[in-house]
């Protein structure tokens, strides 16, 4: 029975992926994400049902765009893929099956996809432009108030962490909007803060101070690595250009899936 159960649940994992890399492409080029018709960005010819369809358009295509045989990413296939498999593996973590889903978890469920898309896209982004995007920590913001809001109507023990978290939240955003009048240019230190934030009211401290962790030693392998690389080909970059390179939002955000996963597994 439970077999169906997570064969709808790759499904929507792999529609989550799909819209993340639409989401990624759009949100910095300044496109609309949820009004304007999916289309391929070569010729703009707009996409059919069976073009919409997450991994089987792309299989069925054979990778290549319909009218002008463009080549697709396979980028946005493995996307797809690896968000249904990671979907997959966080459901069967919280051990949810037919015989246990209820209306709480269901909400649970929600809040808990939100969140995950709002760090993907983040990291997708971050990945590509280097940059925080901040319509996306706005939205993560929302989902925020919107979960403690839901934890007070269902009267949940603790609020006042999430409440706190909240502050945090807020405090660090005035910061970066007088800091933004000065400089004209947000601040990635501090959009990077408010991601950890909102992992540890999603994730939890554990986990979160794990995938800081995570974090830093993936990011001391690469200093290491680039330093090995530039002394071999003798051109030198100061560490803070190396560091100014680093794409931190994109490695808190898969430390924090794989140590949520492996934490979620050594405690069920
Ligand atoms: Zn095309």
């Amino acid at each position: 029975m439970d077999i169906f159960l997570y064969i709808i649940v790759f499904i929507m994992g792999t529609v989550f992926g799909s819209f993340y890399t639409l989401a990624i492409y759009r949100i910095p080029n300044k496109i609309d994400i949820t009004h304007t018709h999916s289309f391929c960005p070569n010729c703009h010819h707009k996409l059919g049902f069976f073009e919409l369809i997450p991994v089987w358009s792309y299989i069925f295509l054979g990778g290549k765009c319909k009218e002008c045989k463009q080549k697709i990413r396979p980028r946005y296939l493995i996307i797809e893929i690896l968000s249904g498999i990671t979907l997959c593996l966080i459901a069967y973590a919280a051990k949810i099956s037919f015989w246990n889903l209820n209306v709480n978890t269901l909400i649970d469920i929600a809040f808990f996809a939100l969140y995950l898309s709002g760090i993907v896209i983040i990291a997708g982004i971050d990945l590509e432009k280097r940059k925080i995007e901040k319509s996306v920590i706005y939205y993560a913001l929302g989902i925020l108030v919107l979960y403690i809001i839901y934890l007070c109507i269902v009267d949940t023990p603790n609020i006042y962490r999430y409440i706190m978290y909240l502050s945090l939240t807020l405090i660090l955003l005035i910061i970066d909007t007088l800091n933004l009048k000065k400089k004209a240019k947000t601040s990635y230190v501090l959009s990077i803060l408010i991601l950890i934030i909102i992992m540890a009211v999603f994730t939890g401290e554990a986990v979160t101070i794990l995938s800081i962790t995570m974090t830093l030693l993936t990011i001391s392998f690469y200093i290491i690595l680039e330093k090995l690389k530039q002394k071999r080909s003798k051109v030198s970059n100061s560490e803070k250009k190396i560091c100014n390179n680093l794409n931190i939002g994109f490695y808190l955000t898969i430390s924090n899936i794989v140590m949520l996963i492996a934490v979620m597994y050594i405690v069920r």
